[in-house]
């Protein structure tokens, strides 16, 4: 039972969400924005069925108002293997350099090749990402790139883009529409569903979400979830303060990794799915502690993840879904 419907929601101000309930693994939001004679797309989907579902609901909107450019929100694969089914001579595709770096082919395969692994990892992909078959991808890179924050002029609309990474990913933007006062935040949030620190640290997270708790804006759109608002931000606020003060106790007693992931007490965020994603996070916080630790690649952090989300057998919450 979806909890929220598949699809397009107008969100007021000539800005529309395209939400995949119920925004898990690779259950991605999309958005639009439309000015006068062109719009912007706010990031492509997992895979080119999707993507192009989404585009062709999204064509009546986009008849008199084609889509000029399309916004990268981070370098996850949900969030633009899609990009081949709108890069048009003359479509913008834009990313923080940070980003760009890593929507690469090679990043691309490496992300596909997830679902035909034979290992713990293979058979977690393949169990939340069932709905999504990231074949047929043709990497397609940004054509523009930026650092810190670029304005744009979207057929009269300002439309502003922030880079807050390093945080969920290297490269994370948010997008900003300031006379609507709606924001397209990619995955610094996740609304019903654990925060996800790839790259963090964590506190870069924590404050990637005071930095939208002090814009003006009113709705929100997160990179996988329902529309929310800046109570949604606060949620998402706490749970990632909370586990890092938890993880940096931890960390201090002593106890292992493993030790810290079993121990630390979820009850208050069990309304979140993919409770598995505390893995990733607090790997996160002790590798900031302990410089000397190896860095975690993706696969290391899936194979955290997917460990306990086998030990754990199915959640509550469990779904399919996709990858990052
Ligand atoms: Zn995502």
């Amino acid at each position: 039972m979806n909890s929220y419907s598949n699809g397009p929601h107008d969100l007021g101000g000539d800005c529309h969400a395209w939400l995949l309930p119920e925004g898990h693994w690779g259950e991605s939001n999309t958005g639009l924005i439309r000015g006068d004679g062109e719009s912007l797309l706010v990031d492509t989907h997992l895979d080119l069925a999707h993507t192009a579902q989404m585009l062709q609901a999204f064509s009546a909107l986009t008849e008199d108002c084609p889509i000029r450019t399309v916004v990268n929100t981070h370098s996850d694969g949900d969030h633009w293997f899609g990009n081949q089914l709108v890069a048009t001579p003359g479509v913008d595709i834009v990313a923080s350099a940070a980003a760009a770096e890593l929507m690469t082919p090679a990043g691309a395969m490496e992300l596909a090749n997830l679902w035909h692994r034979e290992d713990e990892v293979g058979d977690f992909v393949r169990a939340v990402a069932s709905s999504f078959d990231p074949s047929g991808i043709t990497a397609t890179p940004p054509t523009r790139t930026f650092s810190g924050s670029l304005d744009l002029d979207v057929g009269g609309r300002q439309v502003r883009l922030t880079e807050v990474g390093p945080a969920h990913t290297p490269g994370d933007v948010i997008v900003h529409v300031p006379d609507a006062r709606v924001l397209f935040t990619g995955d610094i949030l996740f609304i019903g569903a654990a925060p996800l620190v790839w790259e963090g640290p964590v506190s870069r997270c924590a404050a990637a979400c005071d930095l939208v708790l002090d814009l003006d804006v009113v709705t929100i759109v997160p990179g996988h979830g329902p529309v929310t608002d800046k109570a949604g931000v606060q949620r998402v606020r706490d749970y990632l303060t909370y586990v890092e003060a938890e993880s940096v106790a931890r960390f201090e007693d002593g106890l292992s990794l493993e030790e810290a992931i079993a121990s630390i007490d979820l009850s208050r965020f069990a309304d979140m799915a993919e409770h598995e994603r505390i893995a990733a996070n607090v790997l996160n916080v002790y590798e900031e502690l302990d410089p000397a630790r190896p860095r975690a690649d993706r696969l290391a952090q899936f194979t955290h993840m997917a460990h306990l989300h086998k030990a754990a057998g199915t959640r509550p919450h469990g779904s399919v879904g996709g990858a990052a």
